[in-house]
């Protein structure tokens, strides 16, 4: 057994009642756990201010050594507070406690000397500093806190134990004394060598306890650069095992079905770039391989009809093909949709959601085992084992991000051989994440909207300018536009959250009173047929006004609602601001996109709204929706389950690391392709790590 598998219980200064808390709390179990727990950042104690030469601009933390002069309670209640005045001879500062003032008073000795630590506020040339940390100048002499300092991420119950940040550090020390002779290198010389990367165990003393800028940022590199080794091995080896595996549908008769369609009923010429994407999936399968390809197109980029014409080759050449969508109102919408354009080319379509009474299930479900469907549309309905084609050969999966990796996964094991796959978004995907994520799939791109859009302006309006926003509505809607009204929604369960859906259409009801106005409603607590029938009001110009929450964010499709406004926007991330515009500017009519927002805006609410203000373009709005957000969120809400778990590395951040890695893994998956020469033995067991994590395994499963 190596060190790193010890239980973390053993450790000096943990024991039974911590382990088990750090157990709970950030998952780590083992020596090897917290040995590959980083801190998240770091702060210069080398450097001892003098108040008096403070001013200007300041690094987020900064230390002094100063004497105490005096020290008082103030205000009352919850605003009581402890002040403690300190100097240092050049100036004064202040140092203020709101809560734990009984035992810092206990601490603080006034006229002695200390070192104080902590984020400087300066506000007309007085300086304080808010639960600032203190240390008896004498007592630092004794511990060697000088240097580059890690800050690591603890919670609130961890801090209860005394295991902050600082214990968390103390802990750290007792782990290093036990494993600093005792680790083992995890890179092949050869691959130190050539990328001029530091030791394994240099890397592990530094990223803790860095001893200067270089030595932390040649820690922290090659640490990521291994990380990033092993994803791009696992990716890349995936990738070469479905290429050159033959058990890839054939499907080479282009046939009535196809051409029926294309001839007489396509109602519109494809744009370029929906014909390249179509010939792309033509060619991908007739190679003998399995087809995986992501098709990523703007909102309103006409993915749809990408999907249906891959549906239709499919159904040529004797195959069923499905298509799974994230909400119960897109499968509907799509299933009237698609069925209205092959009406009369003999095409069998049905769609089966969790709401199908039993009757008609048990009648879709027959058709599908005895093949007489051709496509069917539905939600994770689909999934389910009673669900069995006689012939599955395409899946398309729209809006693919709110699926996770089992439930796609799923999907595959619906036919003897994997059938092929067509995963649709419309949430631009980075390049750093699509090498990661997504690197081992085929991308195909929609550039280019249909013709004649104009492009959405989009405004930010307050609260408080609420009148203003209802004039416009008039305005439109007597030009016979309609207009949507989206409320954030947190869970769809809690009858709280439907408080500002609830209050906002009592008041669209008065400001749009009948019997000029009629509003439709729509939200998650409706059933099947009030959904639809809200939904189908509004989509036949019954009703000028859909109030909704953001249920109707994927997919749904009305192009002659041109108004597009957002309550409380700032509850909203950018993804998902930018999906909810893409419901307006469908048709050819000028379309608008509206914010409306409280008054008081966080800093990073503020740039969010601005951003959407400013650009239409998705593939930026991603972008910097990564650069607000951090990669690590991404895997925690909507992607869950697709990314690799980075402890180091981030997607936004390393871009070049990423890349230099993904060549170094080609290279070497060029020499041996299955990581079984000797030299290769530390870089199989690397690649090991990541084969089950993140990324879409597709293929993989037989
Ligand atoms: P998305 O890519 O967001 O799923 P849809 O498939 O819903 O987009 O298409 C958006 C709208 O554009 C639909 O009303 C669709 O009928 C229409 N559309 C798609 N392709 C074209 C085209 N080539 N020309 C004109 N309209 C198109
Ligand atoms: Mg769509």
């Amino acid at each position: 057994m190596s060190v790193l598998d010890y239980d973390i219980k053993f450790l000096a200064g943990v024991g039974e009642k911590r382990a088990s808390l750090l157990s709970k709390e950030l998952g780590i179990c083992t020596f090897g756990d917290l040995l590959y727990y980083f801190p998240f950042r770091y702060v210069d104690r080398t450097r001892v201010f003098r108040i008096g030469e403070l001013g200007g601009e300041l690094p987020a933390y900064i230390q002094i050594r100063a004497r105490v002069t005096g020290m008082a309670y103030e205000g009352e209640g919850r605003k009581r507070r402890l002040r403690v005045a300190v100097s240092d001879g050049s100036g004064i500062a202040d140092l203020v406690w709101f809560s734990g003032a009984k035992w810092v008073e206990k601490q603080i000795e006034p006229g002695r000397e200390y070192v104080i630590f902590g984020r400087p506020n300066v506000f007309r040339n007085s300086l304080s500093f808010v639960h600032p940390e203190i240390d008896l100048v004498e007592a630092l002499v004794n511990r060697p806190t000088g240097g580059l300092q890690g800050v690591y991420s603890s919670t609130e119950k961890l801090t209860g134990v005394q295991l902050s940040s600082k214990g968390i550090a103390r802990i750290m020390v007792n782990l290093w004394e036990h494993v600093k002779d005792r680790i083992v290198e995890t890179l092949p010389q050869r691959i130190i060598a050539e990328n001029d990367l530091m030791p394994l165990r240099d890397a592990l003393y530094n990223i803790h306890f860095p001893q200067s800028q270089e030595l932390l940022r040649r820690a922290e590199y090659r640490l990521k650069f291994e990380e990033l080794l092993g994803i791009q091995l696992a990716i890349l080896s995936r990738r070469a095992t479905r290429t050159t595996a033959a058990d890839g549908f054939y499907f080479p008769r282009v046939g009535e079905f196809f051409n029926g369609f294309y001839g007489e009923k396509l109602p519109f010429q494809l744009t370029e770039a929906q014909k390249r994407v179509v010939r792309e999936i033509r060619s991908d399968t007739v190679t003998g391989h399995q087809m995986n390809r992501l098709l990523q197109g703007d909102v309103g980029s006409g993915k749809t009809m990408v999907a249906l014409m891959a549906m239709l080759l499919a159904a040529d050449n004797g195959f069923q093909s499905c298509m799974m969508v994230p909400t119960e109102i897109l499968a509907r919408q799509h299933f009237a949709s698609i069925s209205r354009m092959v009406e009369g080319l003999g095409v069998n379509v049905a769609v089966l959601t969790g709401s199908t009474r039993k009757k008609e299930r048990d009648t879709i479900l027959e058709e599908l085992a005895y093949g007489r469907l051709h496509i069917l549309i539905g939600t994770h309905a689909l999934i389910e084992e009673r669900v069995k084609f006689d012939n599955l050969g395409l899946v398309v999966i729209d809006e693919q991000h709110r699926f996770g990796v089992e439930q796609r996964a799923r999907m595959w094991t619906k036919n003897s051989r994997p059938p092929h796959v067509l995963v649709m978004t419309a949430t631009p995907i980075p390049r750093t994440l699509a090498m990661t994520l997504y690197g081992d799939l085929d991308v195909s791109v929609i550039d280019e909207l249909p013709p004649g859009r104009k492009p959405i302006i989009t405004r930010h309006l307050y609260d408080s300018q609420r009148m203003k926003l209802f004039g416009f509505m008039r305005r439109e809607i007597a030009r016979g536009r309609q207009v949507y009204v989206v409320y954030p929604l947190i869970k769809e369960s809690e009858k709280m959250d439907y408080k500002d859906l609830y209050d906002g259409f009592e008041t669209m009801s008065r400001e749009f009173p009948l019997p000029d106005y009629r509003l439709s409603v729509v939200h998650g607590k409706l059933s099947p047929e009030e959904k639809d029938e809200g939904m189908r009001a509004f989509r036949d110009g019954e009703t000028q006004v859909m109030v909704a929450t953001s249920v109707i964010e994927v997919g749904v499709d009305v192009p002659n609602a041109t108004v597009m406004v957002i309550e409380s926007a700032e509850r909203f991330g950018l993804s998902q601001l930018h999906q909810l515009r893409g419901r307006v500017g469908r048709g050819g009519e000028q379309s608008y996109c509206i914010l409306m927002s409280g008054d008081k805006l966080s800093r990073e609410a503020r740039a969010r709204l601005d951003a959407m203000v400013e650009t239409n373009d998705g593939f930026r709005l991603s972008e910097l929706d990564l650069k607000l957000r951090g990669a690590g969120d991404i895997s925690g809400t909507q992607q869950s389950g697709t990314v690799f778990e980075l402890k180091i590395a981030s997607l936004s951040k390393d871009a070049a690391v990423i890349e230099y890695a993904r060549r170094v893994a080609s290279g070497i998956l060029a020499e041996d392709p299955s990581l079984t020469m000797p030299v290769n033995a530390l870089l199989a067991r690397l690649r090991e790590k990541y084969v089950n994590q993140g990324g879409v395994d597709f293929g993989m499963i037989s």
